[in-house]
């Protein structure tokens, strides 16, 4: 529900108090998304539903590559899913990326490369 007035809320990943505010509730539809994150955090971390990981290598010939997980595993990835206009891609780049599960096990879909 849309307030009238600026909702205090605390940061559900760093417990600090912030301040949504009418136009951000407005701008959202009244709805917060969850979890309910800090702006700094809400810019830290990925959308739900996307991670971030580094790039551990790309055969651009080949087209095709591996992304290391935040947990360790490594994530198979596909020329398709990057942006027409990426650049080299290579080891170490930060990405952000969806998951998608195929016949042959999970891939990464829609990969970003994140600014470093
Ligand atoms: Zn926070």
């Amino acid at each position: 529900m849309i307030g009238t007035i600026d909702r205090t809320y605390e940061c559900q990943r760093c417990g600090v108090a912030y301040i949504w505010t009418i136009g951000e509730q407005l701008a959202a539809g009244g709805v917060q998304p969850l979890p309910r994150l800090c702006p700094a955090c809400a810019h830290l971390l990925p959308p739900v539903g996307r991670e971030r990981g580094l790039v551990k290598w790309y055969n651009a010939r080949r087209g095709y590559g591996f992304i290391s997980r935040p947990q360790g595993e490594e994530l198979f990835f596909h020329r398709s899913a990057l942006p027409a206009d990426a650049g080299p891609i290579g080891p170490d780049l930060l990405v952000e990326y969806g998951i998608e599960h195929t016949e042959k096990g999970p891939q990464a879909a829609e990969v970003k490369v994140l600014p470093a």
